[in-house]
C-alpha cells in the first residue's frame, strides 16, 4: 500500500473503523480493522508480527478484516469483519502485559469487536485477553470456551473438498482418492487423520520432518520431500501451510483435479484463481472451506456451547460450497470471484432485515 491513503482505501472497500492503540509503558502498539458489522459485532483473530512499518501493519489489519466479513459472511454467521495486530515479535516473553493491554483496548470498545488466536498468538494469550474483557471467542473449555479448533477447520474443509470432488469427478466419495497435503501442523494432521478414516490415500510433506515421519509411522501414509509435492500425481491437491502457494511456478506443476485447503490466501494473485480455472482444476475458495474453526467458535455465542450444534454448522461447508462452485458454473466465472459474490450477496439480503448496523447482540 505504500504511503497510501488510508481514508481513500478505506472508502474504496468501506471500512467502518481503523483503532490505533499505544501504551508506551507496555512498549504496546497495534491496530485494530472494523471492516463491517452489517450483520453483527466484528470478530477476528488477534496477529502478532514484527512488521517493517506502521503502514505494513495497518494494511495487514485492513486486509485481513475485510477477509473475515467475507468469511463469516458466506458460512451464514450472524458477525462482520474484524482483525487485530500487535507490532511486536512473536516471541516476545512479556505476553501477560501485552495481551492484557490488548484487552484493555478491546473491552473499551464494548462488544464491536471479539477476537481469538492468530499467527504468532496462542490459547493462553487469549486468556491473558480474557482477564481485561469478555469479548474472547477463542477459549480454552475451562473458560467457557470450545477449546481447539483445527480439528473442525480440517472437517470443515473435508467437508469443502467432497463438493470439489463431486463437480471434478461427478462423486463426492473420498474412498480411494488420493489426495496431497502440503503441510501437517494443527489442521493439515487433523486432514490426514480423518482423510485416512475415510478411505483416501495420502502424500504428504512438512518444513518439520518429524511431524511427516510421525504422522507416515502411524497411518501408513506417503511422505515426500518439500518441492515434490507439487509433483505429486493426485486426485486433489490441499495446502495447509502457507499463503500465495497457488501461483505462476506452481500451477503449471499440479497434477491434480481439485485444489482445496486450509491455507488463508493461497492465490499468489487473483489471476492464478483464473488460471486453475483455465487448467480445468476446481478450486475451492479458502476462505469458504476454511471456516469450520470460526463456525465453530463463534457458536457458542448464540446459545451457549453446544459441540454437536457447532459441529453440524460446521457440516454445511458442502451445501456452501456447491453453491460456490454452482455459481461459478452458471455464471462463468472463477469459483473465488462467486465466493464472493455469495458473501456479498449475503451482506446485502441481511443489511436490509437487520434493525441497525452495529449491533451489539450476536443471534
Ligand atoms: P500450523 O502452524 O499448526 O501448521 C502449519 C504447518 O505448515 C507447520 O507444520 C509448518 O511446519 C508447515 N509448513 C510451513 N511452511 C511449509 C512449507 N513450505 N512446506 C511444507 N510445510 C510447511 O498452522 P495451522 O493452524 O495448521 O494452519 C495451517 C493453515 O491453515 C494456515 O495458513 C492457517 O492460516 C490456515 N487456517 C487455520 C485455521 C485453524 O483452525 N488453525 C483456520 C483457518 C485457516
Amino acid at each position: 500500500m505504500k504511503a497510501f491513503g488510508v481514508f481513500e482505501y478505506m472508502k474504496k472497500y468501506r471500512y467502518e473503523n481503523l483503532f490505533l492503540c499505544q501504551d508506551d509503558r507496555a512498549d504496546f502498539k497495534a491496530v485494530i480493522a472494523i471492516h463491517s458489522t452489517a450483520l453483527g459485532p466484528a470478530a477476528g483473530g488477534t496477529r502478532m508480527w514484527r512488521y517493517d512499518s506502521e503502514m505494513d501493519a495497518i494494511e495487514d489489519a485492513l486486509r485481513l478484516s475485510r477477509g473475515m466479513t467475507n468469511k463469516y459472511a458466506a458460512a451464514g454467521v450472524n458477525m462482520g469483519g474484524g482483525k487485530a495486530v500487535i507490532m511486536a515479535d512473536p516471541k516476545r516473553k512479556d505476553r501477560e502485559i501485552i495481551f492484557r493491554t490488548l484487552g484493555q483496548f478491546i473491552n473499551r470498545l464494548g462488544g464491536l469487536f471479539y477476537t481469538g488466536e492468530d499467527v504468532g498468538t496462542t490459547l493462553e494469550d487469549m486468556e491473558y485477553i480474557h482477564m481485561e474483557t469478555p469479548y474472547v471467542i477463542t477459549l480454552p473449555q475451562y473458560l467457557g470456551g470450545v477449546g481447539p479448533i483445527s480439528p473442525l477447520t480440517a472437517f470443515g474443509v473435508i467437508q469443502g473438498m467432497r463438493a470439489c470432488a463431486k463437480a471434478a469427478f461427478g462423486s463426492d466419495d473420498l474412498k480411494g482418492r488420493t489426495v496431497a497435503v502440503q503441510g501437517v501442523g494443527s489442521v493439515g494432521s487433523s486432514m490426514v487423520e480423518q482423510l485416512s478414516e475415510a478411505g483416501a490415500s495420502l502424500v504428504i510433506t512438512d518444513l518439520d520432518r518429524e511431524k511427516v515421519q510421525a504422522l507416515a509411522e502411524r497411518l501408513g501414509v506417503r511422505a515426500v520431500g518439500l518441492d515434490e509435492i507439487f509433483d505429486v500425481e493426485c486426485d486433489i491437491f490441499t495446502p495447509c501451510a502457507l499463503g500465495a502457494i497457488i501461483n505462476d511456478q506452481t500451477i503449471p506443476r499440479l497434477k491434480c483435479r481439485v485444489v482445496c485447503g486450509a491455507a488463508n490466501n493461497q492465490l499468489k494473485e487473483e489471476r492464478h484463481g483464473d488460471m486453475l480455472e483455465e487448467r480445468g482444476i476446481v478450486y475451492g475458495p479458502d476462505y469458504i472451506v476454511n471456516a469450520g474453526g470460526a463456525v465453530y467458535d463463534s457458536d457458542r455465542l448464540v446459545g451457549g456451547v453446544n459441540l454437536e450444534r457447532g459441529r453440524q454448522k460446521v457440516a454445511r461447508i458442502y451445501q456452501t460450497t456447491e453453491k460456490v462452485l454452482d455459481l461459478a458454473r452458471d455464471k462463468g466465472i472463477p469459483t473465488y470471484r462467486a465466493a464472493d459474490l455469495v458473501a456479498q450477496e449475503r451482506i446485502v439480503a441481511v443489511s436490509h432485515i437487520k434493525r441497525s448496523s452495529g449491533s451489539r447482540e450476536v443471534r
